[in-house]
């Protein structure tokens, strides 16, 4: 599968998303690198676009096939120029995904209209402080009374957990059963901790929220309690290409701007685009690329058809995330000094190229699911 496999609609949408980042994001992206500070007009902007709406029901601002490849296709557009505008997508996509896929019809016709009007976003509150490979390893429990429940928990690493309004909360509901619940931020009992400072993603808001005897209404429970697990992993499932297409669009600007300069730069009487180290450099970085883009793209097309993915996306992450930190490091050092210094681009695509080997599982953990998989289909 390849970009020519787009229907014209489907091209046009792509399309625009890469005019609207040319135009809006790519001139402030170092900016706000710089600034640290977390971006509501951007996030409003998506919105207006649709982008983050893209895998709700149509009636809902969604669109009405291929939601997977699309909304992989739009993350990559943007990290060209903003990982961490990118990465909004990418939570509103994964907070929304419990309440898609285990939500019942009167929580869809409660959430949906605020998430389809955009200026609503869902943090996902998964990771714990000693809870993030083992997701079973979580300790917020939701206790039962009279029906309703209350949750304790202190939910760390969470991306928008301090912008979000709303939050998927997966938690324990006795022994080894885990549920998801959707609570609100200004509920009693919820407070946003520490703002955490990274090496990368920047303008990415992440938090600890903490939650304290928060009383959760049973009509705010997704699915069966117990289900919570089987949801966290399929939210995965559809999750891991898009993180796949958010490294890429990383790698993607992190080759052109090495090319680029290894076209301008001269060395010893030549460019050194013809000193055979550096364009071997950067001729492996095209072949990822193209590799990494037909995985991402055989990923979320699997998932559109509702086929079992789980092998494809985690390979799409580990992958293109692999490749995405070998291409970024790669371009560092053709950039030589100039590399290492902030006032050239490439020195940001390597720290936000890091994170894409950690989040949605880390790749340790992708090689060890792709593992698994391989002995299942041995048996
Ligand atoms: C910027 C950022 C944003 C995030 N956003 C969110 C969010 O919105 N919501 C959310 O719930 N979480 C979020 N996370 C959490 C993220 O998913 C976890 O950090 C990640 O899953 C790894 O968990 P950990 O940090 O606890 O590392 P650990 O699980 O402690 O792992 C530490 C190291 O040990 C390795 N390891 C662990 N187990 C094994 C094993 N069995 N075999 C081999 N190696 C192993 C890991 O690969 C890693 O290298 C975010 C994290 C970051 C950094």
């Amino acid at each position: 599968m390849t970009m020519d496999d787009l229907n014209e609609e489907q091209r046009i949408i792509v399309d625009n998303v890469r005019k609207v980042v040319k135009e809006r994001i790519a001139p402030i992206a170092a900016e706000m690198d710089r600034e640290g500070v977390f971006r509501w007009d951007i996030a409003r902007l998506f919105a207006e676009m649709g982008l983050l709406q893209i895998l709700l029901p149509p009636a809902y601002g969604g669109l009405e096939e291929d939601k997977t490849l699309m909304y992989c296709l739009c993350v990559e557009e943007i990290a060209k120029a903003c990982a961490s505008s990118a990465l909004l997508l990418i939570i509103q996509a994964v907070g929304i995904f419990p309440i898609i896929s285990a939500g019942n019809q009167s929580q869809k016709d409660r959430f949906f209209p605020r998430l389809a009007k955009g200026d609503e976003l869902v943090g996902y509150l998964v990771t714990e402080p000693y809870a993030g490979s083992d997701v079973a390893g979580i300790q917020a429990k939701a206790q039962k009374e009279n029906g309703d429940y209350i949750l304790n928990g202190h939910k760390c690493f969470s991306t928008n957990g301090g912008v979000a309004s709303l939050y998927t909360v997966l938690a324990k509901t006795g022994g080894k059963k885990f549920t998801f619940f959707v609570v609100e931020r200004d509920q009693d009992g919820v407070s946003v901790g520490k703002e955490e400072d990274k090496l990368g993603f920047r303008a990415s808001n992440t938090t600890e929220v903490i939650l304290e005897d928060v009383k959760v209404s049973r009509d705010n429970r997704l699915g069966k309690e117990g289900e919570g697990f089987r949801i966290a992993m399929e939210d995965f499932y559809m999750s891991r290409p898009s993180i796949g297409a958010l490294a890429l669009g990383i790698a993607e600007t992190a080759l052109d701007l090495s090319f680029k300069y290894a076209c301008e730069r001269k060395t010893f009487g030549k460019p050194i685009v013809r000193h055979q180290a550096i364009s071997f450099m950067l001729a492996d970085a095209a072949i990822q690329i193209e590799a990494g883009r037909g995985l991402m793209m055989r990923a979320a097309r699997q998932h559109d058809r509702k086929k079992s993915n789980i092998k494809l996306a985690s390979m799409s992450k580990c992958f293109c995330s692999d490749i995405a930190m070998k291409i970024t490091t790669d371009a560092v050092q053709i950039f030589g000094g100039y590399g290492y210094m902030k006032e050239y681009p490439v020195e940001r695509l390597f720290r936000d190229a890091k994170l894409t080997q950690i989040f949605e599982g880390t790749n340790q953990i992708q090689r060890m699911i792709i593992a698994g998989e391989m002995l299942k289909e041995k048996r």
